[in-house]
């Protein structure tokens, strides 16, 4: 799952919940502005566990193996 991150200085970017796992921070590319340190582990918590969730949605098929329409959700 990948999540929508726009800094004070107006740059946007995405950050992808698979790649969480090993960060410690997100700093912006534009203007080097740190996401907020005291946040950040609830942040990564919290999109870890919805990128989780979306894979159990995104992979649910009927008795034959066959995806099936199912609740969405993005970011
Ligand atoms: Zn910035």
């Amino acid at each position: 799952m990948k999540v929508k991150l726009t800094c004070p200085c107006g740059e946007s970017f995405n950050v992808n919940s698979e790649n969480f796992k090993n960060k410690t921070s997100i700093v912006c590319q534009n203007c080097s502005t740190e996401f907020p340190k005291e946040y950040f582990e609830q942040f990564k918590d919290a999109i870890r566990t919805l990128g989780k969730l979306e894979n159990n949605f995104k992979y649910k098929t009927d008795d034959n193996g066959f995806e099936i329409p199912y609740w969405k959700f993005e970011l």
